[in-house]
């Protein structure tokens, strides 16, 4: 996060990606629009009649390899990489139309978004950016699967794993307030094993999957090396994370603690903690900017109380 981290953002510019869906294997062209404060992230269907779906919790569709989007029967598939880069870089405001039914893999990482928000820029505007602040340890387990969320300021996540050969057992931590995202998430690729490749392919759940968009693992290593990080595998997890837990609507201000979860874990735990209107508050991030002293000030006496114990 910049030091504006206060303020909500969006991109300066239209940016266009075409490609295909991981699983759909559909062709489809993306476009991210700019859209004003306070209108969060929106998906289009152009292909049907420009049908909009909020990125909200409420329209999370079925989720097995991916995390979907539906509303009145329209879908949206695969939407967690746009949403991580969203999130990891800070952007909250944004329209994304496309012409099918689901979004296009490009590398298998959000290095690709990344890098278009760089190019064209993001710009800050004049609203006070909401958080999710946790208030209240919320927990789902399911076996020996586990994910939860902690009070805490900023925005951490703390990711294991535990695959089988090559992967093994990983373990990474990253805290979001740090601009780490975009270096140390970002580029973090898909993933699968080639044995369960066939299987897949059978069952219609991996028509897009390719070497470019996908590390292959036998149990040897990975077929199409070489890594972008030795722990790749656990840094797409927690890029997957941020992308799922983005669904609650706000960029979330806590601690999460994840363990061989998945997105169906991801999204239950945003389920129950927006059910659990006790564990949590909207808040504002207090501002940050030392260098801008008469803004602080003036918008320090413009709040009541500290900005940090704000909430609505
Ligand atoms: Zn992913």
């Amino acid at each position: 996060m910049t030091h504006n981290a206060h303020l909500e953002q969006t991109i300066v510019a239209p940016i266009e990606f075409a490609g295909v869906g991981l699983h759909s294997g559909a062709p489809v062209t993306l476009r991210l629009l700019p859209a004003p404060a306070g209108s969060g992230i929106v998906f289009r269907r152009t292909d049907l009649e420009n049908y909009e779906i909020s990125a909200t919790a409420r329209n999370v569709a079925k989720v097995s390899y991916a995390t979907s989007l539906m509303r009145q029967g329209v879908l949206i598939s695969t939407t967690e990489h746009l949403l991580s880069a969203l999130v990891g870089m800070g952007v909250d405001n944004v329209i994304a139309e496309l012409d099918n039914l689901e979004m296009p893999i490009l590398d298998g990482s959000a290095l690709p978004y990344v890098e278009a928000f760089l190019r064209v820029g993001i710009r800050t505007q004049r609203r006070r950016r909401e958080t999710v602040r946790i208030l209240r340890p919320v927990e789902v387990r399911d076996g020996n699967k586990f994910i939860g969320v902690y009070p805490g300021s900023g925005y951490s996540i703390r990711y294991t794993i535990n695959f089988p050969a090559p992967i093994g057992y990983q373990t990474a931590c990253v805290d979001l307030a740090a601009d780490t995202y975009g270096k140390t998430i970002a580029p973090a690729r898909t993933f699968g094993y080639k044995d369960d490749e066939k299987k897949l392919r059978d069952m219609g759940l991996i028509r897009g999957a390719s070497p470019e968009c996908t590390i292959v693992l036998t149990p040897e290593g990975p077929e199409n090396g070489p890594l972008r990080f030795p722990d790749e595998y656990v840094r797409h997890k927690i890029l997957d994370l941020i992308g799922d837990l983005a669904l609650a609507g706000r960029r979330i201000e806590g601690h999460v603690v994840a363990e061989r979860a998945g997105h169906a874990m991801h999204t239950a735990l945003v389920s129950r903690l927006l059910k659990d209107r006790s564990a949590w508050e909207f808040a504002h991030i207090p501002i940050e900017d030392e260098s801008s002293e008469e803004m602080m000030s003036s918008t320090t006496n413009s709040e009541v109380g500290s900005p940090a114990l704000m909430s609505i």
